[in-house]
């Protein structure tokens, strides 16, 4: 009879929510990592679907072109991570529990949110009823059904935003048949420098798109997008771009969020109310030197890979370091075979150099297709997904270390 007693350390359980963009990047990393250190711990990710979502792509989805099959557990086979395929319903940040919608109730220690955001058909009357958006590949495909029975008539892309430019693009493009008008607050391309700008608008115009800009949408018909000044804009179709708006579970569950609903975080990316749960991708508010980050998922993915560079910091009994983050690009798709490709200052201020044309169409289309090659490489070596730009002068905080 052995007579030791082995003093067994309880594992430590930590819960990534979402495999987006920001959530897959946690999940590997952290899978990759805490099987390195001597505390012993288990990763679990929870999403809503196995298959991976490339929502750089809805666009070309919504136009009823194959994307990848990209499979979540599959990509976490061998990491030593658990996949859960379910619809997070309810987070009680006191317990540290986490419901999922048939009634599982999963207990963690440490959590990871990051379950992004989808399009806010709430602002403008009639959009949840009567527009399609992007919000996710359902939404994308049912838009793509919908303008392949369409035969003629009139697409109105309300937004003028990248994605509102993305998607008329690729709908005038793919379905030459239909009149695509781009509506918008906003002049598109706004935020470029003129070459760059001019390019985009050259390419909506050898398109076939028509520009509306300076509208402001006020409701949305079965037939027509009314302006703020009474037109009606006839449309056959509408798909709404405009705004995004984040799941309302953390700011239930008695999380601090921004005005957006965004789990307000420290420079560790912890949530400022409660340090157990980190907040990374478009369900964060990040704040930097330059203010706080809008959703992109050349952002969001290193939010995933610095929040668990920091729990595996803290588990090693260490202070995590404060994450700073650059941006150094924006690339517009315009169809398949043209594109944009803004550089940026780390503020996301336009540079003097862009790309445009074939050239820009394949960096594009590098760089969307980057993530899942990018995940596999971090499975073998996790420090391959910690090289990012950190934004220097741009994105020091006072008080940073
Ligand atoms: C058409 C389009 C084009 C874009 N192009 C670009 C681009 O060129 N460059 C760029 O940087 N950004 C682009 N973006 C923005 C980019 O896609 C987002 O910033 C990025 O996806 C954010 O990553 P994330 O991981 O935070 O969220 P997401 O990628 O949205 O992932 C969230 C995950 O959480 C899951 N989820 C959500 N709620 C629940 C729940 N309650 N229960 C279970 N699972 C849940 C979702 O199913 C999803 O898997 C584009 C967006 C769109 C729509």
């Amino acid at each position: 009879m052995n007579t030791h007693t082995t003093r067994e350390t309880a594992p430590h359980h930590i819960v990534v929510l979402g495999a987006g963009y920001a959530g897959m990047a946690a999940a590997v990393q952290l899978a990759a990592r805490t099987g390195r250190i001597k505390t012993p711990a288990t990763v679990t990710l929870v999403s809503a679907q196995e298959r991976f979502t490339e929502r750089l792509r809805l666009h070309m989805t919504a136009t009823g072109q194959e994307v990848a099959e990209l499979s979540v557990p599959e990509m976490l086979e061998g990491t030593g991570a658990r996949f859960v395929r379910g619809w997070v319903t309810a987070l009680d940040a006191d317990a540290r529990t986490v419901r999922i919608d048939d009634d599982r109730v999963l207990p963690y220690d440490t959590l990871v949110y990051a379950l992004g955001g989808v399009t806010d058909t709430a602002a403008v009357p009639g959009v949840e009823d009567h527009a399609f958006t992007l919000s996710g590949p359902e939404e994308a495909q049912a838009l793509a059904g919908r303008l392949a029975r369409l035969g003629s008539g009139t697409v109105a892309v309300a937004g003028s935003g990248l994605t509102g430019v993305e998607s008329a693009a690729e709908i005038a493009e793919r379905h030459p048949e239909l009149d695509v008008v781009l509506v918008g607050r906003g002049e598109p391309g706004a935020a470029m420098n003129p070459r760059a700008g001019a390019h985009l608008h050259a390419a909506l115009d050898r398109l076939g798109v028509a520009v509306r800009s300076g509208v402001e949408v006020a409701e949305v018909l079965p037939d027509a997008v009314v302006s703020s000044d009474g037109e009606h804009i006839a449309a056959d179709v509408v798909l709404w771009t405009s705004g995004t708006r984040v799941s309302p579970l953390a700011a239930a569950a008695g999380l601090e969020v921004d005005e957006r609903g965004r789990i307000v975080t420290d420079t560790a990316l912890r949530s400022v109310s409660h340090p157990d749960v980190y907040a990374v991708g478009d369900a964060a508010a990040i704040r930097q030197g330059y203010g706080v980050m809008h959703g992109t998922c050349q952002g969001g993915m290193p939010t995933g890979v610095h929040a668990a560079l920091s729990i595996v910091r803290v588990l090693r009994g260490r202070q995590p370091k404060p994450f700073r983050f650059g941006y150094y690009h924006t690339p517009v798709s315009l169809g398949r075979d043209d594109a944009v490709v803004q550089f940026t200052r780390p503020d996301d201020s336009p540079r003097r150099i862009c790309l445009t044309g074939r050239a820009a169409a394949r960096y594009k289309e590098t760089v969307t297709a980057s993530p899942w090659p990018t995940y596999g490489r971090m499975k073998k070596m996790p420090a391959s997904g910690a090289f990012w730009p950190r934004g220097g002068r741009f994105t020091r905080i006072r008080g940073d270390r």
